[in-house]
């Protein structure tokens, strides 16, 4: 802990969660239906908090990674909450209209509409990487939809909870948007009240957990979870430019990125020419890895020791470790470093890496690459390098994932009006743009009897009016 930094206790977060929960739930009751209005000043204020804050928040989460790239918070933390929350203010009048739907003939003159309804109090849970993003997307789509919000967390990220915790407690009443922190016993508690939806981004393993809770309760969750991110460049396709792009996604955030490229499968042969072709990237971006400010540092020493420990495995397995530029360990960073030869047998294959370290395997034809993907559990994004859209279509149809990146990575995540979620391992649901506002609303179907209809004819006694009807009918 840095001096001047104490964290609450777990007793006081506890009591503040029990709190919020009872008044978000009272208010929810009181005035169930946020109209347009309150949902833009709502936004507005998010929106105010962001602009004026972005230098706080920043020291803060780098504070708690011991270094993170402040430009990196700015654009891919502050930059895409702020542009998730315009796009919501300029659809919003659309996603909030009543739908018309049609009534089959035997119903007519009845009307059918669909109403977006807000669920009312849900939780989100967030995990350390992101904080602010994974704090801010949620509760874009959650207040877009009028729903009152309660924010746990990471406990990996005290002294962002902190600040945030202090900034949404000065533009938002408790009753509106409050945060939480404390540690795994208060998120224990957090994930187990009986919140309309619950939005959980984390680990698959405490995804399990998260599920488990919920289920007591019925409450409805999206899972936002984690997986091995395939990649695979077809030979054809240029290596210097896909090195390149492959790095910018992995080196961002130090690798510590849920869409960040897991492992790179290229054309048998072609793993050198990848290797020298990374090594220039790396010295382009990155000279003097240990004390340049745009490569963060790995979040806390039990994950570098859990990277360095795939490192070890692999290389003690047969594995060419390939660091991609000099950094001393003291400076608790990690280089890029890849790894050449994995085997299933290494648990660089088999966990979820989430740091700096990247697999690169050769693949003989392209369905080799394709089962190679199918043959483990699905991931949340896949990226394809090729130039031929016979081929892509192919990739695009034949696995199955989150999301997809072609010719590109992670920025997939940073589109408005794409749903973002995983698939099976990976997650359940959807959200962000107007995925993310049904997420958080309760679509409502209302069918409207008309004055004058003819539904009388169906009713008992049942003789031969009806006989004849329904058989008419099911024709
Ligand atoms: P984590 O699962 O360890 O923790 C996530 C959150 O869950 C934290 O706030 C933590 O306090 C809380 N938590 C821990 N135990 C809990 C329990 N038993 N019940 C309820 N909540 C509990 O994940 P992490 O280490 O913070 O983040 C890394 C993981 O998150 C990676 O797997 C990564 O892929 C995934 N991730 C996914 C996305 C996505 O959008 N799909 C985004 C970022 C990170």
């Amino acid at each position: 802990m840095q001096p001047g930094f104490e964290p609450n206790s777990n007793v006081a977060e506890l009591e503040h969660l029990k709190r919020a929960y009872a008044t978000q739930r009272d208010a929810y009751n009181a005035a169930p239906f946020a109209g347009e209005a309150l949902r833009r000043e709502r936004l507005e204020k998010l929106r105010t908090l962001l602009l004026t804050h972005t230098d706080e928040i920043a020291t803060a989460i780098s504070a708690d990674f011991g270094h993170r790239s402040p430009h990196e918070t700015r654009s891919l933390e502050v930059f895409p909450s702020l542009a998730g929350i315009s796009h919501a203010l300029s659809h919003l009048k659309r996603w909030m209209r009543v739908r018309r739907r049609g009534v089959s003939i035997w119903f007519w003159p009845a009307s059918n509409h669909v109403i977006p309804q807000p669920l009312g109090v849900v939780g989100i849970i967030v995990p350390w990487n992101y904080p602010l993003f994974l704090a801010v997307g949620p509760l874009t789509v959650a207040l877009a939809a009028g729903n009152r919000a309660v924010i746990k967390i990471s406990e990996f990220t005290p002294r962002f909870g902190e600040t945030f915790r202090q900034l949404v407690a000065k533009y938002f009443s408790e009753d509106e948007v409050t945060v939480v922190n404390g540690g795994v016993e208060v998120a224990q508690v957090f994930a187990s009240q009986p919140w309309d939806h619950l939005l959980f981004t984390g680990s698959t393993s405490v995804g399990k957990h998260v599920m488990r809770a919920a289920a007591d309760n019925l409450t409805p969750v999206t899972l936002e979870l984690g997986g091995k991110s395939p990649t695979i460049v077809h030979g054809d396709y240029p290596i210097d430019t896909a090195a390149q792009r492959i790095l910018f996604g992995k080196c961002l955030n130090a690798g510590q990125t849920c869409v960040a490229p897991d492992y790179v499968l290229v054309q048998e042969g072609k793993e050198e020419a990848f290797v020298a072709a990374a090594k220039a990237v790396v010295a382009r971006w990155y000279p003097n890895m240990a004390s340049n400010p745009d490569y963060s540092r790995v979040v806390n020493g039990r994950h570098l020791e859990r990277l360095q420990g795939y490192l070890r495995d692999a290389e003690s397995k047969g594995a060419r470790v390939v660091p991609l530029a000099d950094c001393d360990p003291a400076s608790g960073k990690l280089a890029p470093t890849l790894v050449l030869g994995a085997t299933n047998e290494m648990t660089v294959m088999q966990d979820e890496i989430f740091g700096p370290v990247m697999p690169v395997l050769g693949y003989k034809t392209l369905d080799d690459a394709i089962k190679l993907v199918n043959d483990r559990p699905r991931p949340l994004a896949l990226y394809y390098f090729d130039n031929d859209n016979t081929r892509i279509r192919k990739m695009v149809s034949s696995t199955i994932s989150g999301g997809v990146g072609i010719n590109e990575t992670v920025v997939h995540v940073g589109q408005d009006d794409l749903p973002f979620g995983g698939v099976g391992p990976s997650g359940m649901g959807h959200y962000h743009g107007h995925e993310g506002f049904e997420t958080f609303s309760k679509m409502k179907p209302v069918f409207a009897q008309s004055r004058l209809n003819g539904l009388w004819l169906m009713h008992p006694p049942y003789g031969k009016r009806f006989e004849r009807l329904i058989k008419f009918m099911m024709r």
